[in-house]
């Protein structure tokens, strides 16, 4: 199949007859990719098993890890769910549209081509305007899990989703670089005591202060333990992962900078091609290796921002070992050191 490319000159005005045709690909039953606040989707519509089959294909994912159904108006989440928690009211009227996904019990009309088999759905309504207006204009309900093939990196600009998906897609819809770079935090409503099942820009702290007592899945604070299994059935596969064995390094900074050299001198002595990932406040203290800043430290989002640009450039340009800097886990952090301890294969040096 040809894919299309269409770009959105001015995201502030979008023309309609711009995403006319995604829109009727998607109620169709076809498979559009577009961005969002997040990261870059891979939609199709929700309600139609067959065209959520087409996303598992498309990306080689395992067909037991469920898709997010997103939606571009408050008044469209009733006819997918059971019942909507008081909880979900509250987070609702905080966060939505924005970058929080809830988990809710499913009605009758959501297959569970899209959900996984499972018994709940993810439902989100994503705030970027072109996100909005494409589902609205299809109007039905769009699953779209991140639009790249399964255990690559999140896309964050139109070009990483043509790398992956050209050929295998109707259309992409080029909206520039998304703006958050992390996929949606998730929070299971269905329970009790609200739990999130994957941080994001929506933050333990910011869920705290709305909703007061918030349980976060133990899955998401380190390695799998044999016979846990994780609330969000992604979570359990590898992914986000670079083909470089990577290696976070956390400690005192100095002691960091010169723990990362001393390890990249050691591995390019072994003919290896050693990336390094740091920051602004650092980018001159590594004299070797391929060096990428991934931010300004102190300006946590804009790390959140670059993180699979970099980690993608790395793929690129075949780096074989990298040595990263690591970042507090609080606020979006959290979030940052989730993706980054799971790219690692959890494979963490502290250094005193
Ligand atoms: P992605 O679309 O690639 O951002 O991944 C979607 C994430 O949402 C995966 O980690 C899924 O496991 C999770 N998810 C989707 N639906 C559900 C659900 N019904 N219950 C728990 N987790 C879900
Ligand atoms: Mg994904």
């Amino acid at each position: 199949m040809e894919t299309k490319r269409v770009k959105i000159e001015d995201p502030e005005h979008i023309r309609q007859e711009d995403l006319e045709e995604a829109a009727a690909v998607l109620r169709n039953g076809g498979l559009v990719a577009f961005p969002t606040e997040t990261v870059y989707g891979l939609g199709a519509n929700a309600l139609d098993e067959k065209a959520a089959k087409k996303i598992y294909e498309a990306k080689g994912r395992p067909s037991d890890n469920p898709l997010i159904a997103h939606i571009s108006g408050l008044e469209e989440l009733a006819p997918l769910v059971e019942e909507i928690p008081e909880a979900a009211q509250k987070l609702m009227k905080e966060f939505w549209p924005g970058p929080l996904t809830m988990i809710f019990r499913k009605s009758g009309l959501v297959p569970y081509g899209t959900t996984g088999g499972l018994e709940t759905v993810a439902v989100r309504m994503p705030s970027d305007p072109i996100a909005r207006k494409l589902i609205s204009m299809a109007n039905v309900p769009v699953a779209a899990p991140s639009a790249n093939l399964s255990g690559r990196p999140s896309p964050t600009t139109a070009d990483h989703v043509w790398q992956d998906m050209a050929g295998r897609i109707e259309i992409l819809i080029d909206g520039g670089p998304v703006g958050i770079g992390l996929e949606s935090t998730i929070v299971d409503v269905t329970g009790e005591i609200p739990t999130i099942l994957r941080p994001g820009a929506v933050t333990m702290e910011m869920l705290e202060e709305t909703l007061g007592r918030v349980e976060i899945d133990p899955a998401i604070l380190g390695p799998m333990k044999e016979g846990i299994k994780p609330k969000a059935p992604g979570m359990k596969y590898r992914h986000y992962a670079p083909k470089a064995d990577m290696t976070l390094v956390e400690g005192e900074m100095e002691q960091v900078v010169r723990a990362i050299n001393r390890l990249a001198r050691q591995a390019m002595g072994e003919g290896k091609k050693v990336g390094i990932i740091c920051t602004d406040e650092t980018r001159a203290c590594y004299p070797a290796g391929i060096v990428r800043s991934i931010g300004i430290r102190a300006e946590e989002e804009t790390v959140a921002h670059n993180l699979y640009a970099v980690l993608r450039e790395f793929d690129d340009l075949g780096a074989e070992v990298i040595y990263s800097e690591s970042f507090p886990g609080d606020q979006i952090g959290q979030a940052i050191m989730n993706r980054m301890t799971k790219a690692a294969g959890y494979h963490i040096i502290h250094v005193l």
